[in-house]
C-alpha cells in the first residue's frame, strides 16, 4: 500500500494538469477527518490495520462493535442520521442483508473492481469480498478415506448415518451453504441433501464450528462441517490439545459438480448514509489492498480474496483446492428458502 500511494503520489505530479491526476493529488494530500466503522470483527490484529490506515491516510477511524444483525438493527434505528460510514462482516449472506436493509450504497471503482474477483463482489458495488473461506469437511483419519468426502453429496450419503457433526440451522454460514446448493440444483435436490444431513447427525447441533471438529477428535462422529480458518487455527495456534486433534483430524475440499468447494467471504461496503462517503472509500480500498489481504490471511487464517495475492503462512498449507465460481452474491436471495427448508427437515 505504502508503494501504491507513492505511485500514485508520484502519478498525481506528474499528471497534475489533467482533471484525473488533480483528483489524485486532491486525494494523496486530503488532511484526514474520519471514517466510522461498524464491524462484526474483533480481531486485536484489525485494531493495527486500522493505525496503519490512519498513518498512510491521517484519516482516524472510530469503531462501532457488535455482530452483524446487532449493528444492522442500529443502523436501521439510526435512519439518516446514521453516522456510520462502513459496515464490515463475515459472510455474503450477511452482507445481503444489510443490503436488503438498504443499508448500503452502490460504490464505483476501478481499484476495487481490479482487486476483486467478480464473484466476490456484490454486482452493484454495495459490498466487496477482501478475504475468502471455504465451508468443507473434517474428518477422521481413522476412519474416513479422503475418497469418502470429495463431494458435498457425500455427506447427506447413508455412509454417513449418525456419523456428522454440524451447527445449527441459523448459523449464516449453513444458510449460504444451502443457498448455494439451492441455486446449483434446485430446490427439490437441495431438501434431499438437507434431509440426508439431519439422518447424518451424531447429535443435535450445539456449539460452533471448532467444536464440531473436537468432536470429530473425541470420535463423537467421523466428519463435521466447518469453516477452513477454524481448522487452521487449531492446527496452527497455541493450544496443544487442538493441535494434537489436527494430527489425527483431517481437512478434505469436497467439490460441488466438479467445480470446486463452496466458497464465502469477509466483506464491507459503504454505508447508505455515510457523512465521510469519500473516505469510506478509501477504506474499502485499502481492506482490499494486496498488503491488507495478505495481512488478513495471515492473522484471521482466511484466504486473500484475489487470486494474484500469494496465500502466506500457515494458510498457504491448505490453500491447494479448487474454488467454486458461483458468485457469492447468490447466497442471501436464498437464505428464506434455505432456513424454511432447513427447519421443516428438523435442522434445528
Ligand atoms: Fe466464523
Amino acid at each position: 500500500m505504502t508503494q501504491r500511494i507513492a505511485l500514485l503520489a508520484a502519478l498525481a505530479g506528474a499528471l497534475a494538469l489533467s482533471a484525473c491526476g488533480e483528483r489524485e493529488q486532491a486525494d494523496a494530500t486530503a488532511e484526514g477527518g474520519v471514517v466510522n466503522l461498524y464491524t462484526a470483527r474483533h480481531y486485536d490484529s484489525d485494531l493495527i490495520l486500522y493505525e496503519r490506515f490512519t498513518e498512510q491516510t491521517g484519516i482516524r477511524v472510530n469503531r462501532i462493535e457488535g455482530n452483524a444483525d446487532q449493528l444492522l438493527a442500529r443502523m436501521q434505528a439510526e435512519g439518516e442520521a446514521s453516522p456510520a460510514d462502513v459496515f464490515i462482516t463475515a459472510d455474503a449472506g450477511a452482507l445481503w442483508r444489510v443490503q436488503n436493509a438498504g443499508l448500503l450504497q452502490p460504490v464505483q471503482s476501478e481499484t476495487l473492481n481490479a482487486a476483486i474477483p467478480a464473484n466476490l463482489r456484490d454486482p452493484e458495488g454495495r459490498w466487496f469480498g477482501f478475504s475468502r473461506r471455504a465451508r468443507i469437511v473434517a474428518y477422521d483419519q481413522a476412519r474416513v478415506q479422503p475418497a469418502d468426502v470429495d463431494t458435498y453429496e457425500d455427506i447427506a450419503s447413508p455412509r454417513f448415518r449418525g456419523q456428522l457433526c454440524v451447527r445449527s440451522a441459523d448459523s449464516v454460514y449453513n444458510l449460504s451453504l444451502v443457498g448455494a446448493l439451492i441455486e446449483a440444483w434446485g430446490p427439490d435436490r437441495a431438501r434431499q441433501w438437507v434431509e440426508g444431513v439431519v439422518a447424518n447427525m451424531a447429535r443435535p447441533p450445539e456449539g460452533g464450528d471448532r467444536d464440531q471438529i473436537r468432536a470429530v477428535g473425541a470420535g463423537v462422529c467421523q466428519i463435521a462441517l466447518t469453516n477452513s480458518y477454524y481448522y487452521i487455527r487449531l492446527a496452527s495456534g497455541d493450544d496443544a490439545a487442538d493441535r494434537e486433534i489436527t494430527t489425527r483430524v483431517k481437512l478434505a475440499f469436497p467439490s460441488l459438480d466438479g467445480q470446486g468447494a463452496h466458497v464465502n467471504i469477509s466483506g464491507a461496503g459503504v454505508a447508505a448514509n455515510a457523512p465521510n462517503r469519500a473516505n469510506a472509500i478509501r477504506f474499502l480500498e485499502y481492506l482490499t489492498s494486496a498488503e491488507v489481504q495478505t495481512y488478513v490471511s495471515q492473522n484471521n487464517n482466511e484466504y486473500p480474496a484475489s487470486p494474484n495475492v500469494p496465500v502466506p503462512a500457515p494458510v498457504d498449507a491448505y490453500a491447494d483446492f479448487q474454488a467454486h465460481p458461483m458468485p457469492v452474491s447468490a447466497y442471501g436471495p436464498r437464505q428464506a428458502e434455505a432456513l424454511a427448508m432447513m427447519s421443516a427437515a428438523g435442522w434445528r
